[in-house]
This record gives C-alpha cells, structure tokens and sequence, in this order.
C-alpha cells in the first residue's frame, strides 16, 4: 500500500463545506503555509496587499464552536496567522486579523477562517 498523503486525510470532512474541500487538496487555492492541523491560502477576493485565510482542518462553523473544541486548536490557529503574518513582511508595521461571524458578521463560509489581512493602513470601525 502506498504512502498515504497529507491531502488525502480527511478529518471530519463535511460534505459541500469549501473549506473542507480545501483542505482535503480537491478544491485548488494557492496555499501559503500548511501545518498538521491548519493550513494558509490566500483568499481568491484579496481586500489588501496580503489577504491570506487560515483555517482549522477540521470543520468548525465559528470562533465560538473552534474554541468550544478545547484542544489547544484555537491558539494554534492564531499561531499560524501571527507565522504567516511574519513570513509575508507585514508584522512589523502591523496587521488585522479577523473572524466573521454570521451575517451581521459577513461571514459567507461556514467553516471557521481567519482573514490575516496587511500591507496597507486599516480602517477604523470596519465597514
Ligand atoms: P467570509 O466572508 O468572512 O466568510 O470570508 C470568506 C472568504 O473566502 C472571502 O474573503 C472570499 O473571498 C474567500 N473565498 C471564497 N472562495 C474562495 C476560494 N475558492 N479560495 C480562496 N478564497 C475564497
Ligand atoms: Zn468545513
């Protein structure tokens, strides 16, 4: 039997869920980073000079339900912004990072994501 590859491992897949689909290898996007449990794209619609997503692998559909799991998934998650945040030059002069939630919220994908947005000045209140 073949070596099983990272993308081929599903962890608690929900079907018709993009996100899922990304992280499973079978939806392609231009990935920035991976780690075991979380992987970096850059969001296909960028709003800044870098626009990159970071999602859990698993599915969550909120902040609320991935830091429900307990397990330490969340504050890796952040982990991985704050390294990707680094890696695309923009930590120094500083970053946003942003959860939408639900509709008032924007959120328009329901499997949890961090928006890792720089590169340029932020707005104040957000639109
Ligand atoms: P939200 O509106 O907060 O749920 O964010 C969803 C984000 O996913 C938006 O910024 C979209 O531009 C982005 N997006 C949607 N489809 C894709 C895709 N196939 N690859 C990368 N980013 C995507
Ligand atoms: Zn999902």
């Amino acid at each position: 039997m073949g070596a099983v590859r990272r993308a081929d491992v599903k962890i608690c897949a929900v079907p018709e869920c993009l996100f899922c689909s990304i992280a499973a290898g079978e939806v392609p996007a231009t990935l920035v980073s991976d780690r075991v449990r979380t992987i970096a794209f850059r969001d296909i619609n960028p709003q800044a000079p870098v626009h990159v997503l970071v999602i859990p692998r698993s599915h969550h559909a909120n902040l609320a339900e991935l830091a429900g799991a307990g397990d330490g998934l969340l504050a890796e998650l952040i982990d991985h912004a704050h390294e990707v945040a680094v890696a695309e030059g923009v930590a120094g002069d500083g970053y946003r990072v942003v959860f939408n939630t639900g509709n008032n919220g924007g959120q328009t994908v329901g499997h949890v994501h961090a928006h890792v947005l720089g590169g340029r000045r932020m707005t104040w209140p957000p639109g």
